[in-house]
C-alpha cells in the first residue's frame, strides 16, 4: 500500500520563530518531503545560494513571472516580493511526495484557497515569547538592525493569523518542536482520504469474505 496522495505542508510564523530551522531538520532526513523553493526580490543573505533557499529575482523578472501565470501565490512581505512557482509543487504531489512551503500568512491563505486545498496541512510556529523572538533575530546575525526592527514590527500582524492554521507549535525547545512536527506529518500521511488505494484493498477483503463463505 504505497500510492498515497502527497501533502502540501504550509509552515508560517513571525520571522525568527524557527521555520527555516525546523524545515531544515525535517528535510535533511525525510526523503518524502521536498522543499518548495520560492522566488524573491530580497537580496541573498550570506551563505544563501540561488536555487537552494530562493530564486533571487529582480522586481521586473518577478513581475513577468506573475504576469505569465507561473506563480501559485505571491505576496509583498517586508517590502519585497515573495512567491511560489506553480510547477514543482504540482509535479511532486503527482508523484506522491510531500511539498513543504515556507510562506507568510498571505501565502498560506492563497494556497488554502487554491484548487490544491485538499492536500494542505498548515502549521503555525509561535515563539515562546516576544523577547525570545527578538533575541533569535539578533543572534541569527544575518539582518541589519533596521531589518530586524521592521520584522519585529510585523510580527504582531503575522501572529494574529495563528488560528487560521490546522496546527500550532510553540517552538520553545527545538527538539520537542521537531518531534511534534514529525508527528503531525506522520499522522497526516495516514489519513484515509490520502489513501485512494484503500478502496481496492477493502474490495479485496470483501472478495475474500465471499470466497470463505461459498
Ligand atoms: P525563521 O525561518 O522563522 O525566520 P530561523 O529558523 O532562521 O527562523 O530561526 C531564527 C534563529 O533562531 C536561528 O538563529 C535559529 O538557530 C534560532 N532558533 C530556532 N529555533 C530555536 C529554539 N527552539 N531555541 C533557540 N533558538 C532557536
Ligand atoms: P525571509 O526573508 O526571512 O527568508 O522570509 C520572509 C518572509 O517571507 C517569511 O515569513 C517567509 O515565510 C515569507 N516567504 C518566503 N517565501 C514566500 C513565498 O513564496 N510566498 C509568500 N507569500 N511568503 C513567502
Amino acid at each position: 500500500m504505497t500510492s498515497r496522495r502527497g501533502l502540501l505542508i504550509i509552515l508560517s510564523s513571525p520571522s525568527g520563530a524557527g521555520k527555516s530551522t525546523l524545515s531544515r531538520l525535517v528535510l535533511q532526513d525525510d526523503p518524502d518531503v521536498q522543499f518548495s523553493v520560492s522566488a524573491t526580490t530580497r537580496p541573498p543573505r550570506q551563505g544563501e545560494k540561488d536555487g537552494r533557499e530562493y530564486y533571487f529575482k529582480t522586481r521586473e523578472d518577478f513581475e513577468s513571472l506573475v504576469a505569465d501565470g507561473g506563480m501559485l501565490e505571491y505576496a509583498e512581505v517586508f517590502g519585497n516580493l515573495y512567491g511560489t512557482p506553480r510547477a514543482p509543487g504540482g509535479a511532486a504531489m503527482g508523484s506522491g511526495k510531500d511539498v513543504l512551503f515556507d510562506v507568510d500568512w498571505q501565502g498560506g491563505q492563497q494556497i488554502r484557497n487554491s484548487s490544491l486545498k485538499d492536500a494542505v496541512v498548515s502549521i503555525f510556529i509561535l515563539p515562546p515569547s516576544i523577547a525570545a523572538l527578538e533575541e533569535r533575530l539578533k543572534s541569527r546575525g544575518q539582518d541589519s538592525e533596521e531589518t530586524i526592527a521592521k520584522r519585529m514590527a510585523q510580527s504582531r500582524d503575522e501572529i494574529s493569523h495563528w488560528a487560521e492554521y490546522d496546527y500550532v507549535l510553540v517552538n520553545d525547545d527545538l527538539e520537542r518542536a521537531e518531534k511534534d512536527l514529525r508527528a503531525i506529518l506522520h499522522a497526516e500521511r495516514l489519513r484515509r482520504e490520502r489513501h485512494p488505494e484503500l478502496v481496492a484493498f477493502v474490495q479485496r477483503l470483501n472478495a475474500e469474505f465471499e470466497e470463505l463463505h461459498k
